[in-house]
């Protein structure tokens, strides 16, 4: 299939919205701020596959930033789907969906022994360090440069931009009491963790950390790095948080969970459980989640929280994931990988290939990449040239260098063969681009 660059549905789509909604998108990572252009604004999604409004397709591998892990329009996803609206779409009730889901999250997650549906992962980690604060009785929170937990005012500090140290906010309108709380360290660095429970002895409530971080580019633990944090908190009366968000039920069954066996003592989840609708939980030690309202003081709601619309969804997908879709999965990522990372060895480009699971991301540098400071030094505008390049081929990367890439059960052979196609003219203009 040829593909022409313009896009002239998607900008006339762009233009009206940019009239009514702020910078034209209602998530500021849907823009193409980072690499310029016109955002497409997508039709309809099959398999591995998204339409935009001009009629092309693409191979995607965004996969809606994370959730849609079986590919878009999975058939029985969407029985379920259309099953549950047509039994009404919110009741404000208890609802059995709800309790299905649930106990289908227990029974994946160890550590998860109690849990509460919301509906953004935001109000996970939001609810989740609420909780913490609520249980020790302590103010301060302990969270890593270059992690996203969402827009929480209090956990935007060096949320993937910015470097800020001492609880300084990223962004106007987070003034420094809400943020004043948050101590900001360097990701994989343990000794610091240490330094801060030292510098404030029985003040720290939590630490939260990304399970394994996709939000400045994916960068994983290093060994031990985890098991480290647990400890440590375990040793200060802190609660160990795990944002698993974006790797939970996608790197494994159990999420990151599966894959490093570090028992939190809180986790949040979101993405892959809401089967590409508003779903998401906080969870973890029952002695802990007996603090929430109703069952204790610490409150916490919400109008839509289990919507049957969106359990079922969850509900749907995750009964899919089983041993055989994280065996596809992990294989269609690793086979990518190595395409990528031989199309940029044959142009000579300098590039890490990171890996956490099925998750991966490219850097653009040979120098290994352990923190936020690291992945900033990479030579991004060489992405913008690459992610340009694959867009025009009909492949829809994130449009940002510091975000990972997701795939999917639904990404077959033919898919794979028009990435393949499409590597070694991106990885080429990859390597003229000129900072
Ligand atoms: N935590 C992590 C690790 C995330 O990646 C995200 C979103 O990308 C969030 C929390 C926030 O989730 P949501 O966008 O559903 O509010």
């Amino acid at each position: 299939m040829a593909y022409s660059y313009e896009a002239p549905v998607s900008q006339t789509l762009f233009d009206r919205a940019s009239l009514v909604t702020p910078g034209g998108v209602n998530s500021p990572v849907r823009a193409f701020r980072a690499v310029g252009g016109t955002p497409r604004f997508m039709v309809s999604g099959t398999g591995p596959y998204l339409t935009d409004a001009d009629g092309r397709e693409y191979v995607d591998l965004v996969c809606s930033w994370g959730p849609m892990i079986l590919g878009h329009s999975h058939p029985e996803v969407i029985a379920a789907v259309q099953a549950a609206v047509a039994r009404g779409t919110s009741f404000g009730t208890p609802g059995e969906g709800e309790v299905a889901l649930a106990e289908e999250i227990v029974a994946r997650i160890e550590p998860v022994e109690q849990v509460r549906l919301v509906s953004s992962g935001t109000e996970a980690t939001m609810s989740a360090i609420r909780l913490a604060r609520g249980f020790t009785g302590r103010a301060k929170v302990v969270k890593f440069a270059g992690c996203y937990h969402g827009h929480v005012d209090a956990l935007l500090a060096a949320a993937g931009s910015g470097v800020a140290t001492f609880g300084l906010p990223d962004t106007p309108g987070v003034t420094g009491a809400q943020a004043g709380d948050t101590i900001v360290l360097p990701y994989n660095d343990l000794e610091a963790v240490r330094a801060a429970f030292a510098a404030q002895p029985g003040e720290i409530a939590c630490v939260i950390t990304e399970a394994s971080p996709g939000n400045m580019g994916v960068v994983p633990p290093l060994d031990g790095f985890n098991a480290g944090l647990k400890e440590i908190c375990a040793a200060n009366g802190a609660l160990y948080i795990s944002d698993e968000v974006m790797t939970g039920f996608r790197t494994s069954k159990a999420g990151w969970y599966g894959l490093d066996g570090v028992r939190p003592d809180l986790m949040t989840f979101g993405k892959v459980m809401g089967g590409g609708f508003p779903a998401a939980a906080f969870g973890g030690r029952a002695d802990v989640m007996a603090h929430l309202a109703p069952a204790g003081p610490v409150y916490q709601a919400g109008t839509l929280s289990g919507n049957p619309v969106a359990t079922a969804a969850g509900l749907a997908q995750l009964r899919l994931l089983d041993d055989a879709a994280y065996e596809k999965v992990d294989a269609v990522s690793a086979e990518l990988r190595s395409l990528v990372g031989e199309a940029f060895t044959k142009e000579g480009v300098a590039h890490t290939v990171s890996v956490a699971g099925n998750m991966f991301s490219v850097f653009f540098t040979d120098e290994p990449v352990r923190d936020y400071e690291d992945a900033k030094k990479q030579e991004a505008f060489r992405f913008t040239a690459f992610f340009h390049s694959m867009l025009e081929q009909g492949v829809y990367l994130p449009p940002s260098a510091f975000e990972s890439w997701f795939v999917s059960t639904a990404h077959d052979a033919r898919a794979i063969e028009r990435i393949a196609a499409a590597l070694p003219a991106a990885a080429r203009a990859a390597s003229e681009a000129t900072a």
